[in-house]
């Protein structure tokens, strides 16, 4: 990295430390030719992952948007805030693990479906019925045949 003062491009690492979220490091640097001192920091890189809906419309993903939708298909049922914020945590994580930038809105249903389906079954058949937008009654309960006979 080349010195800011004076443009040289080799520096020597005088400090070299994690910070207290041990998610970023700090490092003081001198330039080997001005002896400028300056600092840089080295984290991890989360760009923005986008959401390509159905139409080919991209929106920047949205944490509140999928923690929302998930609010609402467990009202009335014992799931809590924590474990549904861990919901929406997982799939963050999942996306990020995925390195993708770019996400279909059907993928990230899918994603909120498996942590729902795991949290609790009313929650998931709500929202997979949303989700699915099921027309036929049928539909509807095929969906509950199949959640009945992964048990
Ligand atoms: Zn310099």
């Amino acid at each position: 990295m080349k010195c800011p003062f004076c443009g040289f491009g080799e520096t020597r690492v005088l400090d070299s430390r994690v910070d207290s979220s041990g998610f970023t490091v700090r490092r003081r640097r001198e330039c080997l030719k001005c002896k400028g001192r300056f600092t840089t920091y080295e984290r991890y890189e989360f760009g923005p992952i986008f959401v390509v809906k159905k139409d080919g419309r991209r929106e920047k993903f949205n944490r509140e948007k999928i923690l929302n939708g998930i609010m609402k298909a467990c009202e009335k049922t014992p799931v809590t805030l924590d474990e549904m914020e861990k919901a929406v945590d997982n799939i963050v994580d999942t996306l990020q693990k995925s390195g993708n930038l770019e996400i279909s809105s059907v993928e990230i249903g899918k994603l909120v479906m498996d942590q729902l389906k795991r949290l609790n079954e009313v929650a998931y058949v709500r929202f997979a019925s949303v989700y699915k937008d099921f027309r036929e009654i049928d539909q509807f309960l095929e969906v509950v045949k199949e959640l009945k006979s992964n048990k």
